[in-house]
Formats: structure tokens, sequence, C-alpha cells
């Protein structure tokens, strides 16, 4: 055990300093998207099987939704900008700006050098949770995806229908190419309707049962032309184990949806970010 310094409950009683001020965030601007909301027409839908994934492709300026269709399912969500896979969302800096969850107006961003919104939340049938006596919330960022990986490391054996498995069949199916070409593309996901948080004693990371119940839906506006590959977690609602075949599992559906000509005139896709690159060099 190291040694406290005398003025250690002095160190411990400074007050934190939110890293990212959100007042100097570009903020989106949802009653545009709110009224664009209303004028809606189904073009696309995919199911995604349970303990499977499945990929979707939403224009700019196109809307999509997650939806719980038949009983509690918690969905893996990957996004990449359609024309260059190597845009891809940013778990970590999502985190970073919006917090440990996310949910009506914040933005699913990108990876480096883009930096830029990929997804904005337009609606949260969810967003009625908030935070839970244990600290737990949903539709994290902080998880990373059910991986076979780490289920060999702490379990041993081979399971092939963990999240990170699922995203990589799909992507390769949908990039008609080997799984092994597929996988380095997959990432860090968005945690749709799961419910988890950080133990408040030891800081571990936490799941328990999500409150999704069919009908509800995760509602997101395109900033750029995405492909997206959601995978219904062999945990099903996540209230006990993943990375098995124990859980009850259920279907998600994936709609795509345009907005009446001219709703979104007055918005346009952001530029990828300003940052010139040179590092200094
Ligand atoms: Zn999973």
């Amino acid at each position: 055990m190291s040694l406290a310094p005398p003025d250690a409950d002095a160190r411990r009683a400074v007050a934190p300093v939110i890293c990212y001020p959100v007042e100097s965030l570009p903020q989106p601007d949802m009653a545009l998207y709110t009224a664009a909301r209303q004028t809606l027409t189904k073009v696309d839908e995919v199911t995604v099987p349970p303990r499977d994934a499945a990929t979707f492709s939403v224009p700019a300026g196109h809307f999509f939704r997650i939806t719980s269709i038949e009983g509690p399912q918690v969905g893996d969500l990957n996004l990449w900008h359609a024309a260059d896979l190597t845009e891809r969302f940013y778990s970590g800096k999502t985190r970073a700006l919006h917090g440990s969850h996310i949910t009506t107006g914040q933005r699913m961003w990108s990876s480096f050098p883009g930096l830029r919104p990929m997804a904005t939340i337009t609606h949260d049938s969810l967003g009625w949770y908030g935070k839970d006596a244990f600290g737990g919330s949903v539709h994290d960022v902080i998880g990373t995806r059910c991986d076979p990986y780490t289920h060999n490391l702490l379990a041993g054996g081979q399971y092939h229908y963990c999240c990170h498995s699922n995203l990589t069949r799909a992507l390769a199916r949908h990039l008609d190419v080997p799984v092994a070409q597929a996988e380095p593309h997959v990432h860090d996901v968005l945690n749709v309707f799961m419910c988890t948080g950080f133990t408040r004693d030891t800081g571990q990371y936490f799941m328990k049962a999500s409150p999704v119940r069919p009908g509800d839906y995760l509602e997101f506006v395109a900033e750029i032309d995405l492909l997206g590959a959601l995978s219904a977690c062999p945990g099903g609602d996540c209230s006990s184990e993943h990375s098995s075949d124990v859980a009850a599992c259920h279907p998600l559906l994936v709609e795509v949806f345009a907005p009446a000509a001219g709703a979104l005139d007055a918005w346009g896709p952001p530029r990828p970010n300003g940052y010139d690159r040179s590092h200094g060099a």
C-alpha cells in the first residue's frame, strides 16, 4: 500500500473539471431534425436474426431506426463512412465528448482524421430511464463488444456468435471478402439498449437486464453516407451472461427512412475535421 501524503484529503476534495466543455461543441439543429422526422417515408428494412448480424446502408440526410421487436434484446452497432471504411465510429472519443451513455441530441463521432458526426440521435424511447441507483444507464459507449478472444482468455473454448464475430461475418458478406479481410474493420460499438455502468466501489464495468420492451427504438439521422452493421448480442437482454448460447435472444429491426423533399434543405453533411495534419513536422 502506498503512503498517503499529509494533505491527501485536500487533494481528494479538489473539484473535477469537465474535460471537453459541451459549450464549444458544434450543436445539431434538433428543431430541424424534429420537423423532418415528422415527414419520414420508409425506404428499406432489415431484420437482424438472434446471435447474428446484418448490414444496412443509409444515405446522408436519411434516418434509421433500431427497434426491439419480439423481446428484450441488446444490439451492438458499428458504423462506417460508406465511401471509406477507414473512417469509422470512434467510441472512445464519443465517450469523452458526451459521457458514458448517449441519447437524443448526442452523436456518434468518427475516427481520426475525420472526427465529425456520423449520426445524431433524433429519438430515444428509453430516454425516460436516465440513471438508476446503481449508476446504470442505457446505450453505452464504454463496453467494447463481446468477442471470442476475451471469451477464450477467460473461459477457454471457441465460441463463434459473439458480436465481434457476428459483425465480422456480416461485413464479409456485404463486401464479399473472406472474414480475415473484414475483421480489421470491426470496431468498438454503440451498445444499443444495453444497460451498463461502473460499480462505485471497484469501478468495474457492469451490465444488468435491459429495460427495453418490444416497440422501443433508437432513431438516428445519418450525417454522412453510412454503412452500418448491427449484431443481436448472444447476451439477449444481457441480464446474466454473454458469449454463450444460454441467454434468450430476439431479433432486432433496422428501418431506413427518407424525409420529405426539402425537409432538410437547411442542413448539409459535416466536413471532415479542419486540422491540417502536419503535426508540427
Ligand atoms: Zn455482444
